[in-house]
């Protein structure tokens, strides 16, 4: 059967590899840079350098293309590296719209992008629809990016409504799914054209492979510019990094369904504790775009969360500093969970709120992640 056939599901659990061809049930480690010619100078692999494409690129590809239902995929060496190959694209005189709440470095580097290169910035609360329209210039407006649910903050933002709002004015709608997983949100389905995740979180999620990754609903102009650039630039992973993204996706179903399970059971608790004043948790009815992430999330609202303490900055670093089941430690989507105090993190300039904790939850058992959060918020 070919892909077209099988479930998202099947595909990951065998790790993309084609074994009833090779015989490998899981694929070799190809580690060679450089790819030989046959005597009439053809290709044998497809291409002829690393920096072309490496085999041990196609598997992961081939199942991000499955599981966000793209028609083409590009693996990165990170995160960054995936979604400033978009930016960089843009030209000179380009506006494009960003989002308040979004992964930090990445604002960091668009804003300072921007300002080198001409491409003006607006940045908008992006989950309210009505800041997005007032926002975009037609025919000026060439990129919308939104995240979803937004770190560190987890604002939820309609995909389908701001497509439709950046193709009423020519542009792309681009968005960081990372949080969100292929699993539980489907950005092409909803009209985005390019999504990109963090692969160094849930998709690798054992806190071990740096990695990014993109993928679009359609072939574009844009789309094969950001394939040169990948190219060009040298901006793709090691063989064995790839080998081991591919390990780490077979089991990216059972990992977020139940870190997503353990998050909504823990959240619910953690609303009823009075050392909290807000949790912040898309699957929460007290979330305020709780409406939308129903819609546009199924299966599970995911594996992060962020509390803010009554007790202010400091009663934050306390609970923190008391943990023991929860890591003190940056990035998210791994078996272990992980407790963060952003604004320390971030640090000047940071727009998280200081008495707030972001939190991402692993594979531990329900019990002692409780016990852990019980003991260190008295
Ligand atoms: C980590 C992260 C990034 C950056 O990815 P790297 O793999 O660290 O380069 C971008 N967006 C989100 C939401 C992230 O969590």
């Amino acid at each position: 059967m070919n892909d077209d056939e099988l479930h998202p599901d099947t595909v990951l659990a065998h790790g993309g590899t084609q074994a009833a061809t090779t015989g490998h049930v899981t694929p070799p480690i190809a580690m060679s840079t450089t790819f030989g010619r046959d005597r009439d100078q053809g290709l044998i692999v497809g291409g002829d350098y690393i920096r072309d494409a490496s085999p041990s690129y196609k598997d992961v590809e081939r199942a991000l293309i499955k599981l966000e239902g793209g028609t083409s995929a590009l693996l990165f060496a990170s995160g960054m590296a995936a979604a400033t190959a978009i930016f960089s694209n843009l030209a000179p005189g380009d506006h494009v719209v960003i989002p308040s709440a979004m992964y930090w470095g990445l604002r960091k580097w668009v804003l300072a992008f921007g300002a080198r290169w001409n491409v003006e910035v607006s940045v908008v609360d992006a989950w309210d629809p009505a800041n997005l329209r007032a926002a975009v210039r037609p025919g000026k407006t060439k990129l919308v990016w939104i995240e979803t649910p937004a770190n560190p903050t987890w604002e939820v933002t309609d995909v389908a409504e701001s497509a439709a709002i950046a193709h009423g004015c020519g542009a792309v709608l681009g968005v960081d799914s990372t949080a969100a997983t292929p699993l539980f949100t489907r950005p092409l389905d909803l009209g985005a054209d390019i999504v990109m995740h963090s692969a160094t979180k849930y998709l690798n999620g054992h806190s071990d492979v740096l990695a990014g990754i993109l993928v679009t609903r359609q072939s574009s102009e844009l789309w094969d510019r950001i394939a040169v650039h990948r190219h060009d630039s040298g901006a793709v992973l090691g063989p064995f990094d790839a080998w081991l993204l591919l390990r780490g996706l077979r089991t990216l179903r059972v990992r977020v369904e139940r870190q997503s399970a353990t998050a909504l059971e823990l959240a619910r608790w953690l609303e009823q504790q009075p050392a909290i004043s807000r949790v912040r948790y898309p699957g929460l009815p007290s979330h305020p775009q709780y409406e939308i992430a129903r819609r546009q999330m199924s299966g599970g609202f995911g594996g992060m969360m962020s509390i803010q303490l009554r007790g202010g900055k400091e009663a934050a670093l306390r609970v923190a500093s008391r943990l023991e089941v929860f890591l003190r430690a940056t990035s998210l989507g791994g078996t272990e969970s992980l407790v963060e105090h952003r604004a320390t993190a971030e640090g000047q300039g940071s727009m998280a709120p200081p008495d707030l904790l972001r939190l991402s939850i692993g594979l531990e058992h329900i019990d002692d992640l409780r016990r852990d959060l019980e003991r260190a918020l008295v």
